[in-house]
Formats: structure tokens, sequence, C-alpha cells
């Protein structure tokens, strides 16, 4: 067997293939920015991929920042700190605590939303989803990933010429969150009795891709809970696999908060649909001529937002609708468990991102409602949401999606 030699955050251990990687005792900071002189020192040491893993590129003023630092360097970071008197927090104090106690500790083998579960069993239970339910659900593989892995979606229709709910999920590997509230979302669509989601199921069509990224995903789970990108080899250094399949569509493609490096976590990708994941999935899109809504899901940072993601500068059109289906989204979230979500447009709200998927599918494929979720938390455990908060995540982003539709009809969106 060839060994291929990984080092993992440029940190002080070798990591031989096959085997995880482990974050015994690296800290997650908090940071916020407060100057000009601030952010440049922090895109200067995001931009050296030395041994710093940053959970968002540093854009804007005010905003905080986490970060993961491997034990070797907390001597160099705490003298950036001082020097730059940057404000910072220990969140986390051992990241590797969170990563073991993120599923039960006893695993259930059949499926469940109460543990994680890999692409195999993923794909496993919409198999016999779909042989339950023949008349409703359509399986599509729509294309193969770049290790050739199945690209899968299903949709759930009762009757012809229903408007089209499409959504997207988990197109960064690490958000494990996202296709457990999708699959999540699918069954209760199936098997709710709830007189409101079973008129959701019979008056539109819902189309789900669960795993956009499957090649990064099932890499999140064998070897790094921390991989985001695909896994397309732009290089040989562990960190410059993989392209941000969230910056590679073809609408202001390698703009603002994209990157060109191919070691960076934001890299765009050589060129607009240039991975397979992508052009596969934007094919597929363009193949529902009747979509009315198109949720893209994310964690975390529990947000929703529309377009644009490319620039501060233009508003969507119809940007003050977007709004106010947001906001009637997020208070609907709030009354079951309290959990407070901002929403507004990308650029504004969040960080410039161009090349993003809400983006294309709201200028390139003229649908009018196009949201990101950014689901649970607010960083306390940030992508490692342990598993009993799958099913009050789900719970609460359904209210929200009641009252998205509920406000969308009467803005006579759908
Ligand atoms: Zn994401």
């Amino acid at each position: 067997m060839r060994l291929l030699y990984l080092t993992v955050l440029l940190g002080n251990f070798i990591l031989i293939s096959g085997e995880k990687v482990r974050y015994d005792n690296y800290h997650v900071y908090s940071i916020n920015v407060e100057s000009a002189k601030q952010l440049k020192v922090l895109q200067d040491l995001k931009n050296s991929h030395d041994g710093i893993l940053f959970m968002e590129t540093p854009i804007s003023l005010g905003k905080p920042i986490d970060i993961v630092v491997s034990p070797h360097k907390f001597t160099n970071i705490s003298a950036l700190f001082n020097a730059y008197e940057i404000k910072n927090e220990i969140k986390i104090e051992n990241l590797q605590t969170l990563i073991d106690a993120e599923q039960p500790e006893v695993l259930c083998s059949s499926f469940d939303w109460k543990q994680y579960h890999d692409t195999a069993a993923i794909y496993k239970w919409l198999d016999e989803l779909i042989r339950r339910h023949r008349k409703i659900l359509t399986d599509y593989t729509y294309g193969r990933s770049y290790e050739n892995r199945p690209l899968r979606a299903v949709k759930l229709s009762h009757k012809a010429g229903n408007p089209t709910i499409f959504i997207e999920s988990t197109i960064h590997a690490r958000e494990w969150i996202t296709v457990a509230t999708a699959t999540y979302i699918l069954n209760e669509l199936l098997t709710s009795r709830d007189a409101e989601i079973k008129a959701l199921a019979k008056n539109f069509d819902w189309v789900f891709v669960p795993i956009v990224n499957v090649d990064g995903y099932e890499f999140a789970h064998t070897t790094n809970r921390l991989w985001r990108k695909n896994r397309n080899p732009y290089s040989d250094m562990w960190n410059c696999v993989g392209a941000d399949l969230n910056r590679n569509f073809d609408f202001h493609h390698t703009e603002e908060g994209s990157s060109t490096d191919s070691c960076d976590e934001t890299y765009a990708g050589p060129s607009s649909f240039s991975e397979p994941e992508t052009l596969a999935l934007s094919k597929f899109i363009k193949t529902f001529d009747n979509i009315k809504l198109y949720l893209s899901f994310h964690s975390y940072s529990q947000l929703l937002l529309f377009p644009y993601g490319h620039s501060t500068a233009v508003h969507a059109t119809n940007h003050d609708d977007l709004y106010q289906i947001g906001q009637k989204t997020t208070q609907a979230i709030k009354r079951r468990y309290g959990t407070d979500y901002t929403t507004g447009n990308i650029a504004e709200t969040i960080y410039l991102a161009s090349g993003n998927s809400i983006d294309w599918v709201y200028a390139a494929h003229n649908v009018s409602l196009t949201y990101t979720f950014e689901f649970r938390d607010n960083g306390h455990f940030g992508f490692i949401l342990p598993a009993d908060q799958i099913i009050p995540n789900s719970l609460e982003v359904i209210d929200g999606l009641k009252a998205m539709i509920n406000e969308a009809k009467l803005l006579q969106y759908l």
C-alpha cells in the first residue's frame, strides 16, 4: 500500500492514509476584528496557511471569527493577539472532546435522527423509502462525483402541475446537520399527521439533493471531520485538495469572497462549473422549469440569507420581499425553542461570497425566492453539533418553512 503522508493543519504530526485526523487539545478561538490593521494581519495569516484553520474568511470589521489552532501554534497566536491588540477568547479548549461526544455512545444500526449517518446509510435509507413510496417518489442519479460516487436526488410529487420547492444540502462536507435535517423533512412530508405538513406535501413538488458534496462528506466521516471542499486533487498538499463547490457556480465567479489559491478553504476552482458536482447539479436544476423556492442548507451561525453574495453595492430586485419573508421565517423558528436567527442578504449579513449556488439559481435560472439556511448553532459547538440537536433543529426549521411558504403565498410568489 502506498502511504500518503499528510501534514494536518501543517501541524506537528503526520497522518497515514486511512487514519482519522485527531484534534487533541486544539483550541477554537473566537476573535474580534476591530480595525483595518487587524483585518489585514488576519487575512495575511489566513493566506499563509500556517497551521491555523479559519472557520470564516476575515472580510469585514465587527464580526467575530472562529479559528482552530493546533497546540504547537498557541505561543505564536498569543504573541500575534498581543502585538495587534486583537480581542480573543478560547471558546473550545479541546476540539477532539467535542468530536468524540458528537455521536451517541451506542450507535443504532437502523436509520434514525438520533445520530449522524454516512453516505452509504443515507443512500440505503433512500432506496428503502423509494421502494415503499413508489407512486409519489422519483429517484434520480443526476451525475457522478470526482471520485465516481453517484450524485442522487429524490422528488416527492402527489400530483402534476405543482410548483416545485428545491432543497440542496451538504455542499460543504463538514456541515453534517444539513443532510440530517433534509432527510428528516423528507420523512415528515411522507409520514406526518400534521394537517399543515400534509398539505405542503400534497400541494408542492419537493426535490431533495441530500448530499451535493458526496466525496467530501465521506472524507469528513472517514478522515477529517472538518473537511469543507470536494476532493478534486489540485495539489498533493493536504489542504490544497478540492474546490469550494459553493464558490464554483457561474455567477460572478472568482470575484469577492472567493479565492484563486487552491490551498484556500474558499478556492473557487479554475473556472466556473469546473467541478463535476456543481456542473451536474446545475444541469439537473435546469431540468425543472417550475422551481418557485430554492433552499440551500448550511451550518453554522443561525442565519437566513438571500441574494446577493457577490457585492454589497447591488440589491436583489425583490430585496424587500425576500427580507419580509425572511423575517416571518425567523420569527417562526424562534417560537419553539427561542433559537435566534438573523435574516438579510449574504453580502451585508455574513460576508461577500461570489459564485454561490443561490445567487446563480436566482440570477441565471430566474427563481425569485432563493435562501441559504445557516443552521444551529452560534459557535458553541459549531460544525460539531451534537446529534441530540438533529431533531430540535429539524423541528424549528420546519416551523420556519411553514411560515416562509405562507408569507410567500401572501406575496403571490407561490
Ligand atoms: Zn456551508
